[in-house]
């Protein structure tokens, strides 16, 4: 049996990291995976995080199984996050998930089970992992204009004439925020023409969400999401605590299912919970127990919003450093986009032989698509990276 495998690609970021595990020069510097450092390179776990797990070690009494669909709870705080009031909370059946990659699968599973002839509209360029789950599910994906190479900024003419061959039953993927790999975002007017597009086809919004906090704030960051919540009649939406918890490894995620007929609300929960049993049955629950403990304790809550603010201005001032480094050595304005991007990420424009250059000739790591980790820098290593960027060309 095992004779007929063959080997899949390897997945680029990861044989990055190990590329740059390998790098013996001593300057080099890692903008990679996405996964925030502080200045001194460590991810941290968030002081609220690390506070609920000491409690929770204190309180809690079995590890038995959760529900189906994880802890009630989990959901209740992650919805409010999330949603605000945008919806009745009885509009939204919702599962928690291993991370926001698994809410991400099980969505497009939940979509081949409901049309199976569903297509999925695509950001070109988008997260990777989305077209390997969806070529991996045999889902039909279609991509959609979204980054302007020109301007680094959104193409909302080119996204909107591309997503006019939507079709009812067609599913179209949005990142809620801090879009990953570009760190171009649509705006609060851009939104509202894609939910009036898509109401008007019967296309139907899935939105994952991973960065919650990491842009403009937690409750601006969610702006998008809760307009096409709030204006469409049906909205998966997959989202991750991963990042603005920092608990990558405990797999937190969870996926929502919006919808406006209270009739089917029932059925949509019992096909999350049946979807979440054919395919690891319980979903992990330390992490989803953590989020829950934070977002219902007033003091920990307060200061895991002050952390992670703190995360979110850290990450402004590299890009706003970065781009002041750039506008001095270039003489010009052109690289002013990395400071008006938003999240971990920007697509710096970079051409495959420039991003290979930087890592021969000065040892900075970024994906081949010269997507760059702005988490990856700090105050000392901006320089650094300015002065690559200027001696490749860019
Ligand atoms: N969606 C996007 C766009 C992401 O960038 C990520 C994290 N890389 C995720 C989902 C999910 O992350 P995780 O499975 O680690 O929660």
């Amino acid at each position: 049996m095992f004779e007929a495998l063959k080997p899949q690609p390897a997945d680029k970021i990861l044989a990055l990291m190990q590329a740059y595990r390998e790098d013996p020069r001593d300057t080099k510097v890692d903008l990679g995976v996405g996964v925030y450092k502080d200045a001194s390179g460590h991810t941290p776990i968030m002081r609220a995080v690390k506070a609920a797990e000491k409690q929770l070690w204190e309180v809690e009494t079995t590890k038995s199984y959760t529900g189906l669909a994880g802890d009630p709870g989990y959901a209740d705080v992650m919805i409010d996050l999330i949603l605000g009031d945008a919806v009745p909370r009885s509009t939204v059946a919702a599962a928690a998930t291993p991370g926001g990659t698994g809410a991400c699968r099980q969505g497009f599973d939940l979509i081949k089970m409901a049309n199976p002839k569903a297509r999925v509209f695509v950001s070109n360029p988008t997260w990777p992992n989305h077209l390997s789950i969806l070529k991996h599910m045999n889902m039909e994906m279609v991509p959609y204009r979204y980054f302007d190479d020109e301007t680094r900024g959104v193409d909302c003419d080119g996204m909107m004439a591309d997503l006019a061959n939507v079709q009812a039953g067609d599913v179209v993927l949005l990142h809620g925020c801090c879009h990953n790999p570009t760190g171009a975002n649509l705006n609060l007017s851009e939104w509202k023409l894609v939910v009036e597009h898509l109401n008007k086809t019967g296309a139907v919004p899935m939105i994952d969400i991973a960065y919650q906090g990491f842009g403009d704030g937690l409750e601006e960051d969610a702006q998008g999401v809760r307009l096409v919540a709030g204006n469409c009649p049906e909205v998966l939406i997959a989202a991750s605590c991963s990042k603005n918890f920092g608990i990558y490894r405990e797999r937190a995620g969870l996926l929502m299912a919006v919808c406006s007929d209270p009739d089917r609300g029932a059925l949509n929960q019992q096909t999350l919970n049946f979807l979440n049993r054919q395919n690891y049955s319980f979903p992990p629950d330390h992490g989803a127990r953590l989020v829950t403990m934070v977002l219902n304790d007033p003091a920990l809550r307060a200061d895991w919003a002050t952390e992670l603010e703190e995360v979110r201005l850290s990450m402004l001032g590299l890009r706003e450093q970065l781009a002041s480094e750039l506008q001095r050595l270039s003489g010009s304005d052109r690289f002013g986009f990395i400071a008006q991007h938003r999240g971990m990420f920007s697509r710096l424009g970079a051409s495959p032989d420039q991003v290979e250059a930087m890592r021969r000739d000065s040892a900075i790591y970024m994906v081949g698509d010269s997507r760059l980790n702005i988490a990856g820098l700090n105050a000392s290593t901006v320089p650094i990276l300015a002065e690559a960027i200027i001696k490749a060309g860019v």
